[in-house]
């Protein structure tokens, strides 16, 4: 038996092939969910969702878009009747310095990840407050802990260390409503996001502050949001899980 049989859940950001989305999308259908990829590009969303079976659908969505949110989440829920799950999953990251960023890194950087975050959980809050239950799942990062990591500029830490409050502050004001909502802090993981952007001396650096001394892989952040996403951590919100190897300790 499956830890999310008969769950119907979002996955944002889930179309990139080597993705914590896909990762956890996958996992996620492999423990008996139906699954709704959304990402930027609808042929891709699409393709990502039919490696996952027949019965999952993928869409185009920009998280950015208030609009385009509540369209998708509207559809998705007259086709299935309830969504249960929400990983809010897209973002992206511009390798800056402080003093280079411009007001459009920072818009871009805050969009995407603060902003669609807040727009996403906002589409799928009202059904899961009618039906009594809902797990949403943030993505953070080491970033916002640590006030930078090697690939995300401070409007990147700016923008994770955003979403660990409003985790917090949605999961406050839902809990009442049976809707939980909890975020993951991942460390250094392999991913598209940073594939070849490290100098081996770089990746020498980054591995010695791993306390593991490996980069994480995407299945272990799926491993993570799905015991989130599921009941066996039907006691937690609020709370941010690091996945980083130990990196913090
Ligand atoms: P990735 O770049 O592989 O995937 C991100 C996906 O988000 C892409 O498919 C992209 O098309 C999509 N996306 C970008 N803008 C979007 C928008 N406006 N609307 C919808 N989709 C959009 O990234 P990843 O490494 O899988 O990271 C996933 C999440 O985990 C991100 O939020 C990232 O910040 C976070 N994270 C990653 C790491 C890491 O080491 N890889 C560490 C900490 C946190």
């Amino acid at each position: 038996q499956g830890l999310l049989e008969g769950r119907y859940a979002i996955v944002t950001g889930a179309a990139s092939a080597r993705g914590l989305g896909k990762a956890t999308a996958k996992l996620f259908a492999d423990h008996g969910a139906t699954i709704a990829i959304l990402d930027l590009d609808a042929n891709a969303a699409k393709a990502a969702a039919a490696d996952l079976g027949e019965d999952h659908v993928g869409f185009a969505c920009d998280v950015t878009d208030k609009t385009a949110c509540a369209s998708v989440a509207s559809e998705l829920k007259a086709r299935w009747g309830r969504i249960d799950v929400l990983v809010n999953n897209a973002g992206i990251t511009q390798p800056l310095k402080l003093m280079e960023i411009e007001p459009q890194n920072y818009e871009a950087v805050l969009d995407v990840n603060l902003r669609g975050t807040l727009y996403m959980s906002q589409a799928v809050i009202p059904g899961m407050r009618e039906v009594g239950s809902g797990s949403i799942v943030n993505l953070s990062s080491v970033s916002a802990q640590r006030g930078g990591g090697i690939f995300g500029g401070p409007h990147y830490s700016a923008a994770k260390a955003g979403i660990l409050g409003l985790t917090k502050a949605m999961a406050r004001e839902l809990a009442p409503s049976g809707v939980r909502v909890n975020a993951i802090c991942p460390g250094f993981i392999a991913t598209d996001i940073t594939a070849g952007k490290l100098t081996d001396e770089m990746r020498a650096q980054v591995l010695a502050g791993i306390p593991m001394g490996r980069a994480g892989e995407a299945s272990d952040v799926a491993g993570c949001a799905l015991f989130l996403a599921s009941d066996l951590s039907a006691y937690c919100t609020g709370t941010e899980v690091d996945v980083n190897g130990g990196s913090l300790i």
